[in-house]
């Protein structure tokens, strides 16, 4: 990748730039968790985005994306957004620096990336923090810090690119750090890093490449659900309740509701588990607890589909450590904890069985826990 990013930019722009790198993300468990102010468990993954970069003297960026073979020119202001959505990305990041007050001049940029597109692994996440990484080292002297990175990321979806999601993909990919998971509080944004190294283990993506329409904004009735109950409670988010506050209220609410908050409240306490075990090195309860996310977000949630229950059940049948969903439902992957020695038998299995019954094979990625945003030598 470094060396086709090289040729073109040699070739289109001439001289040589500085390199960054920026990655994608998983969350391991702690899902639909964060709009309830409880904890989600990221960590930035060994698939990248990766630009080479250099001012160029003018007000205009001039870039080229690798992937997509096409090339793209813009001004810094407001009204010089580009058409092409990629570039949208660059455009929204340089206009979130200037608006906080930071300084963006004019650069040539050549770019490629190795996260699949809208797999659920944050591509356009890696895309933003990479930008948002360089423009910091290359004309803030590196005073932003790395909060304001992630949250320029975060308004570049919001601003730039008609997606309104929440901080955890941002910073995973600006946070992340080798063979580290990082807890993420998403109430305070306190965060702690947990060591995350698979010896005799992997981590395996498998994707459906399945994605259910969703009729009546599911999402919304679920948060409904959520604020529903907290409010039945008196809290804030359902992250200051617990089970036997629930308890307390059932003949109050609905038993929908009461499936909803049961989930969020057991989901809270499985991500503490998760980091409990994960210092001991205690690796079955981790999968323990990304089975019974599964189950939960299967049966209390509802927010999974015959599909990725199925890739579910292969992964139980298997003997794999753990498995579930990974992101918000109805489609997508399941992230999977496999050790070593059962992991050629599951891929194998898990494509021949998903194909045979809905015409397709599952996409496998495997992924391994590395460093977020940086510059490379
Ligand atoms: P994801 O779940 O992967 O973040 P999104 O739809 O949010 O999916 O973002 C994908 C978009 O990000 C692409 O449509 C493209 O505009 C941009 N993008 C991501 N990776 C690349 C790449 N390697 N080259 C060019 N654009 C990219
Ligand atoms: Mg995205």
């Amino acid at each position: 990748m470094r060396e086709t990013i090289r040729e073109q930019f040699s070739q289109r722009f001439g001289g040589n730039g500085v390199f960054y790198a920026s990655a994608g993300r998983i969350n391991l468990i702690g899902e639909h968790t964060d709009y309830n102010g409880g904890f989600v468990f990221p960590g930035a993954i060994d698939k990248v985005i990766m630009a080479e970069i250099k001012p160029n003297g003018t007000d205009k960026v001039r870039v080229y994306s690798v992937d997509i073979d096409e090339y793209a020119e813009f001004g810094l202001n407001e009204e010089d957004a580009p058409t092409q959505q990629w570039a949208r990305y660059i455009f929204g990041v340089c206009r979130e620096v200037i608006k906080r007050g930071g300084s963006v001049k004019g650069f040539d940029a050549v770019f490629a990336g190795n996260v699949p597109l809208g797999a659920g692994l944050s591509s356009s996440a890696a895309l933003e923090s990479c930008f948002a990484y360089a423009m910091n080292d290359l004309f803030n002297d590196g005073k932003i810090d790395k909060f304001e990175l992630a949250k320029i990321g975060q308004s570049t979806e919001h601003n730039y690119c008609g997606v309104n999601c929440g901080i955890m993909d941002q910073f995973a990919s600006v946070f992340g750090k080798k063979d580290h998971l990082i807890r993420l509080d998403c109430r305070s944004l306190e965060y702690e890093y947990f060591p995350f190294r698979l010896d005799g283990y992997k981590l395996v993506l498998v994707d459906s490449k399945v994605k259910h329409e969703l009729v009546d904004s599911p999402y919304n009735k679920r948060r409904a659900s959520c604020e529903h109950v907290a409010k039945e409670l008196g809290v804030d988010t359902l992250r200051d309740a617990e089970m036997e506050d629930l308890e307390r209220i059932k003949d109050r609410i609905s038993q929908e509701d009461y499936n909803r908050a049961k989930y969020v409240i057991e989901e809270k306490q499985r991500v503490l588990d998760v980091c409990e075990a994960l210092q001991k090195g205690d690796y079955d309860t981790v999968g323990d607890r990304m089975y019974k996310t599964h189950e939960g977000m299967s049966k209390l949630y509802e927010v999974s589909c015959v599909e990725l229950d199925y890739l579910n059940d292969i992964a139980k049948e298997c003997g794999v450590t753990g498995s579930r969903i990974m992101g918000g439902g109805f489609g997508g992957c399941t992230i999977n904890l496999v050790k070593d020695d059962l992991y050629d038998n599951f891929i194998a299995t898990a494509k021949k069985k998903f194909e045979a019954k809905y015409g397709h094979e599952p996409r496998v990625y495997d992924v391994i826990v590395s460093d977020g945003a940086r510059k490379l030598d």
